[in-house]
């Protein structure tokens, strides 16, 4: 300890000394963005087809959202909830003329979002239905948050582990397998929550007629139908939100990352009869729906929610997935290319089962920034207006890494 903090360079080895171990990030640290590239401390260019993880869906240092938040900046940071703000309340408005919904709870996360959304179910079914009826299912490989309540929620035993107790009233039904939530679900069931693609467990998108099946069982069991379309959301799939796309409207849905286009911020989207079941001092947050948030937020969805935004992904999404698929199949990396809209995931080949992250690692070497889903799949989530040679010189790029890894082979 001393009494004045240091102000020398840092770098890589700095993370190791201060920070704590939860993450493993590469070797480089990017300095700045502007659209789809980045460049690192010594000033290596990269192409970015991560996107911050499916958050900066305009990419870095978009001029509407630097003025949106500068100009915000300038004139009102935080209130907290004891006043409302003026950009809070023009988001709130924005996303319920853009989707089903009603009312709108704002958090500063996905995991936020969500735990709004499990509290909300479980308040909505003891206020109608009586405390018995407050079992959650959601599913195997599913991803919702790393809050104890999240977590728990999660069809990931691993991330649970160490952490118990885990909340009660959790189980888990198998993605994709109507049968299989048949089975657990029961008229003590308050809520089915699912991903309309599980991006974290894999980039796996859910069959049409099995989401019309789990909202005809919620609807026979007086369930919500919770949709977590924290990866999903905002433009991701080429459709505002995902619901759309599959034609299945969700009881709840909660957005995230894509939303701030790289500003922290959350929402919990419902209808008025459910959110009725909040009430003054029921839920709450210091920041959630802060002017600053909101702000960027209300400038993003001005962007994405334009037709022309969302046809651009359609379009881009056949290029990204033509290009991997031919990488794929010259190199005998991926056994299968899948995903929707700018969401995409290279299932490896048996020869990389587990190995996923030497081609994310390969790729920043060569210049380029992806993903993994797990250890079996490589991810791909770039900026939703990323220009075409971007994408096209990104793809080169990912080759070259292909190259190298599969000639290790
Ligand atoms: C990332 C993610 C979350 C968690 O969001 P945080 O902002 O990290 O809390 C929840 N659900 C899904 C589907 C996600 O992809």
């Amino acid at each position: 300890m001393s009494t004045r903090p240091t102000s020398s360079p840092v770098n890589r080895s700095t993370f190791d000394q201060f920070m704590m171990p939860t993450y493993a990030p590469g070797a480089v640290i990017p300095v700045r963005g502007s659209g789809s590239r980045v460049w690192d401390q010594a000033d290596k260019e990269y192409i970015d087809l991560a996107g911050g993880i499916a958050v900066t869906a305009l990419g870095h240092a978009h001029p509407d959202l630097v003025r949106a938040l500068t100009e915000q900046a300038g004139k009102l940071w935080h209130l907290s909830n004891v006043l409302t703000n003026e950009p809070a309340l023009q988001l709130a408005r924005k996303l319920c003329e853009l989707t089903f919904a009603e009312k709108v709870f704002f958090a500063n996360s996905g995991a936020e979002a969500n735990e709004a959304a499990f509290k909300l179910a479980r308040r909505y079914a003891w206020e109608h239905f009586g405390p018995e009826k407050n079992e959650l299912i959601a599913f195997e490989n599913a991803f919702h948050g790393r809050t104890l309540f999240t977590v728990a929620v999660g069809g990931q035993a691993k991330y649970m582990e160490g952490f118990g107790p885990a909340p009660q009233g959790i189980s888990h039904a198998r993605y994709n397998d109507l049968a299989s939530l048949e089975a657990k679900i029961s008229d003590r069931t308050c809520a089915v929550v699912v991903e309309p693609l599980q991006g974290e467990g894999g980039v796996t998108p859910a069959e049409k007629s099995f989401l019309q099946g789990v909202r005809e069982l919620c609807d026979r069991h007086n369930a919500l139908m919770v949709f977590d379309e924290v990866q999903t959301g905002v433009g991701r799939t080429g459709y505002l939100y995902a619901y759309q796309y599959y034609g299945v409207t969700p009881d709840i849905l909660t957005s995230a990352k894509g939303l701030g286009g790289g500003f922290p911020v959350g929402a919990m989207l419902t209808t008025s009869a459910i959110g009725q079941s909040f009430s003054v001092g029921s839920h709450g947050s210091t920041y959630g729906g802060n002017p600053l948030a909101c702000a960027v937020a209300g400038a993003v969805l001005d962007i994405v929610a334009q037709p022309e935004v969302l046809a651009g992904v359609a379009q881009r999404h056949g290029l990204l997935r033509n290009g991997l698929q031919e990488i794929g199949q010259r190199y005998g990396i991926f056994s299968e290319v899948r995903g929707l809209g700018l969401l995409l995931g290279g299932a490896v080949t048996e020869r990389w089962q587990g190995d996923a992250k030497a081609f994310m690692t390969a790729a920043m070497e060569e210049g380029v920034l992806t993903l993994v889903a797990g250890g079996n799949v490589v991810r791909f989530a770039p900026s939703l207006i990323i220009p075409e040679a971007d994408l096209n010189e990104g793809l080169a790029r990912f080759e070259r890494a292909a190259a190298k890894v599969a000639g290790q082979a």
